[in-house]
């Protein structure tokens, strides 16, 4: 399927946001999910900041395009409910109405997703995922995310259908900013292995990019250290694919979008597994730009949806 607006009128593009724990993206998206003037920047620390950060980006992008822009989207990391961020483990706000927000900073309709399910919408409509039978997304930023799309629908549920990453897999175990303790996202996300990297390395350059180099010319404990989120990451996976079969599974966003070693373990320790093997795993199309794709695709959807193509 995909999004048109007018037989006689190119649609003007949307803006296309995504939000999440550490970076916020945007660009201009076509109905066909072309990203023009993609913008990446940290986001603000405050959550003052984080909150204004949205609505800055998308009045700044709406600006940069002549024709104007049709309406934005904006995918989040958290449960959505109507246009507000009801609350989010990695994001830092919550119960804010985002999509007044934006209302406000643009003038244009505006439509507030999942960021998993705007990345899983992405690889399903204009990605390789394909629409036909189940597909699972997860996606691994700050946190973990996850999505499925079922023969082309994404299933929503109540605003968080597929929130993957806080599913316990550690009773007992580390508290998670969702409220419980030993979510999955504790163990085997970018926040599990920029943990690791502050726990292992010496003086300021204790990154999750220094963790990588040092594990990957042979640095013994920082390989196992590694090796233990992609070991837990496998775990996880494989319940979901137990217990969801799907027949695809997407693997993308943050540190797996980024290739190389943790990218490579993450997978090769996931394919090892007894259900994900049944699975025909990939990585995601869209990179990085999942989250921002599907929302600018969600944002065309609703404008579609609104003023119907006349004949
Ligand atoms: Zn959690």
């Amino acid at each position: 399927m995909t999004a048109t607006t007018s037989r006689h009128r190119p649609a003007r593009p949307t803006v296309g946001i995504d939000m999440g724990g550490t970076t916020i993206r945007g660009g201009l998206v076509d109905p066909d999910g072309t990203v023009r003037r993609f913008v990446r920047r940290p986001v603000p620390l405050d959550a003052a900041g984080r909150r204004a950060a949205p609505a800055d980006l998308a009045r700044e992008l709406a600006g940069a395009t002549v024709s104007g822009a049709g309406a934005v989207g904006l995918a989040v990391s958290g449960v959505v409910e109507g246009g507000r961020l009801v609350r989010s483990a990695n994001v830092g706000i919550a119960g804010v109405d985002l999509r007044a927000d934006l209302v406000a900073a643009t003038g244009l309709p505006v439509e507030v997703v999942n960021d998993a399910q705007a990345a899983a919408l992405a690889e399903v409509r204009t990605g390789g995922a394909g629409t036909r039978g189940v597909v699972l997304v997860v996606t691994v930023g700050t946190g973990i995310g996850g999505a499925l799309v079922v023969d082309g629908a994404l299933v929503r549920g109540r605003g968080f259908a597929g929130e993957v990453g806080h599913t316990v897999v550690d009773r007992g175990g580390r508290p998670c900013g969702c409220g419980a303790a030993g979510c999955w996202e504790g163990l085997a996300s970018g926040e599990a292995l920029r943990r690791e990297a502050e726990r292992l390395l010496p003086g300021p350059r204790r990154t999750v990019d220094e963790l990588v180099e040092r594990a990957g010319a042979g640095d013994v404990a920082a390989f196992a250290a590694v090796t233990a989120c992609a070991e837990a990451f496998a775990e996880g996976l494989d319940s979901l694919c137990a217990v969801l079969a799907p027949d695809r599974v997407v693997l993308g966003c943050g540190v797996l979008a980024r290739g190389g070693l943790v990218a490579d373990l993450y997978r090769s320790t996931a394919l090892r597994r007894r259900w994900v093997r049944g699975a025909h795993v990939t990585t995601a199309t869209w990179g990085d730009c999942g989250g921002l794709v599907g929302a600018g695709l969600v944002a065309h959807d609703a404008v579609r949806d609104a003023v119907p193509a006349r004949g």
